[in-house]
């Protein structure tokens, strides 16, 4: 697996603020042919998670990864831990019924307390409890209410329901309506993050070697050969963690994850700028997926949104953001963009991760989309325990196939279906808006009928206590 030159180019790109602080470990090439229990190929967050695990039960683990520790994806995301998957939890019940959708939740809420464990060891300094926020751009309250009940009394999920008032209260824009409010959400420091789950595993007893791709694997057997340009690797388990990069060994695997690069942006400080517009601390993502950010270092916007099928210059999105930034909140349409960056992931046809085993001993953890923290854990504890304990749950998954996207087709089609949702989404907003706006202008209109009304009535009680008023001397003149 050989970086092409726009891959270089973005390793090169300069990473966020947060990710700057990293300590930039090297790690040798894997130089002699070696001997190990499970052999585990890329050094992302779910390979890294299913070495640990295994390693502090006591297992032999070599990590072979193609280029640096967390160069991609799991060393430049948004750093927001919360439950659940790219799927929602409707559609998981559609596809494999409430029970098992009850259990795959409460594996992805297990792995966000598992991401929260480690962190407290590895980069305790870097964790943030802001919660998040999922908000909704259109008025879909009776939907919300509905999810809410779901997750909160079915599944046990600390959550919370969010009226509009609130919710612009606390984000100064008519672009959101309702919103869940998961308090127990956190946001930490990828890059660091990643840092300190390497170390775990290290200390541990993993050994990690770089800049050693895998470039094929015969899997036949019980022991299991490894091929890299350097050396061979024998092994009983081998775990495919390579992300949409794994290439060579594994390419029928390669073929089921639509390649995604989302880009994401870092403004400079922005001093009180923020105050009265963004009143959250934790990360906010919308409900379709368009827009995620978070504010870092107190008073600087981690703002990510646009996404490609091809890799591209990060810097050509620098004015994508902004637009975005401006779109959302017109009160910061004028601030800066100090660092761009991109990040691809891999996502599958039916938007679920990969987990499980293709054939006896070799195991995959791939397809965490973007919600790849409390993912990448989930499948790292669960591969680990079915290696360690036979633990079988891994087979939830097991509804959830490898798919073939469709090649360079699929990528066309795949980049078409992503611009007509979010146009569908953004279509959806205008409507709500327009709908809200009408509403309240029809509401002005009824009460500023109420209010003529009101004023006709009492100019006729007053007519009538007037007349009433200087026809009584004439009665009592009667008298
Ligand atoms: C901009 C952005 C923001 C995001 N924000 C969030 C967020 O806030 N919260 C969240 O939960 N998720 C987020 N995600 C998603 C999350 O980052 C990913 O789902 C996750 O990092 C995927 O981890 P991974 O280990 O599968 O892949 P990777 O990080 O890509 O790691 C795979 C590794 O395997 C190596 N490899 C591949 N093939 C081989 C081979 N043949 N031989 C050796 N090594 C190989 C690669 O070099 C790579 O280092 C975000 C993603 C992006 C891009």
């Amino acid at each position: 697996m050989i970086p092409s030159a726009t891959d270089q180019a973005t390793a090169g790109v300069e990473p966020p603020l947060e990710v700057r602080g990293a300590s930039k470990v090297e790690r040798p090439r894997l130089g002699c042919d070696t001997d190990t229990e499970v052999c585990v190929v890329g050094a992302g967050l779910a390979g890294l998670t299913v070495a640990y695990e295994l390693a502090r039960n006591g297992t032999s683990v070599v990590v072979l990864e193609g280029r640096r520790v967390g160069w991609n994806a799991s060393g430049h995301n948004l750093g927001a831990v919360m439950p659940g998957y790219a799927v929602p939890v409707e559609e998981l019940i559609a596809r494999v019924g409430f029970e098992d959708t009850r259990e795959l939740w409460a594996l992805s809420q297990r792995g966000a307390d598992y991401v929260r464990a480690n962190a407290a060891a590895a980069c305790p300094e870097t964790v943030v409890a802001g919660g998040a926020l999922e908000v909704s751009t259109v008025d879909a309250g009776d939907r919300l209410i509905g999810r809410l009940q779901m997750l909160g009394e079915d599944f046990g999920t600390d959550v919370e329901g969010w009226q509009v008032e609130r919710v612009r209260n606390t984000l100064r824009t008519s672009r959101y309506f309702h919103a869940l409010h998961f308090p127990n959400a956190f946001q930490l420091d990828a890059g660091r993050y990643l840092d300190g789950l390497a170390r775990l595993a290290e200390q541990a007893g993993v050994r990690i070697f770089e800049d050693t791709p895998v470039v094929s694997i015969d899997p036949g057997g019980i022991r299991k050969r490894i091929m890299t340009p350097s050396a061979r690797l024998r092994a009983s388990h081998v775990v495919l963690a390579g992300n949409l990069h794994i290439g060579a060994p594994a390419l029928r695997l390669a073929g089921t994850l639509l390649p995604v690069w989302r880009y994401a942006a870092l403004t400079p400080p922005l001093g009180d700028r923020l105050d009265g517009v963004i009143g959250f601390q934790g990360a906010v993502s919308d409900d379709d997926g368009i827009d995620h950010f978070r504010i870092v270092g107190g008073n600087r916007l981690m703002w990510s949104s646009p996404e490609t099928t091809w890799q591209a210059n990060p810097e050509k999105f620098g004015k994508v953001i902004r637009h975005r930034i401006r779109t959302v909140f017109p009160q910061l349409a004028d601030v800066g963009i100090e660092n761009v960056w991109s990040a691809a992931f891999g996502r599958t046809v039916h938007g679920m991760p990969q987990i499980g085993q293709l054939r006896p001993g070799l195991w995959v953890a791939s397809g965490f989309g973007r919600q790849g923290l409390n993912t990448t854990a989930a499948a790292g504890e669960l591969i680990a325990k079915a290696i360690l304990e036979r633990d079988d749950r891994w087979k939830l998954f097991s509804p959830f196939e490898l798919v073939w996207t469709g090649g360079a087709a699929g990528r066309v089609v795949g980049h078409a279906a992503n611009i007509l949702s979010r146009r569908t989404a953004a279509l959806a907003g205008t409507f709500a808006r327009l709908r809200e706006r009408t509403a309240a202008r029809e509401q002005e209109r009824e009460m500023a009928r109420a209010r003529r009304l009101a004023a006709i009535k009492a100019r006729s009680v007053e007519v009538v206590r007037r007349s009433s008023a200087t026809q009584r001397p004439s009665q009592q003149d009667s008298f």
